[in-house]
């Protein structure tokens, strides 16, 4: 992925444009924090398609009894 195409990315989520860092093969979002998957070069900039890293989705709760 080229750094000027980078640049022309904007988060679907986002209306003020934050800018996107390429982590592997996502792009994450500096606002939001979704991860964008790229499949075959091409970024998926798609809500549905994002991966968020939601903080309460880790919280488990150990079974009793
Ligand atoms: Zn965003």
């Amino acid at each position: 992925l080229k750094p000027e195409l980078l640049a022309m990315l904007a988060c679907p989520a986002c209306e003020t444009r934050p800018p996107l860092t390429l982590e592997g093969d996502c792009l994450i979002c500096s606002r939001c924090l979704r991860a964008y998957p790229i499949v075959d070069g091409i970024p998926q900039l798609i809500v549905e398609a994002a991966l968020t890293q939601d903080p309460t989705a880790g919280a488990q709760k150990e079974p009793t009894g």
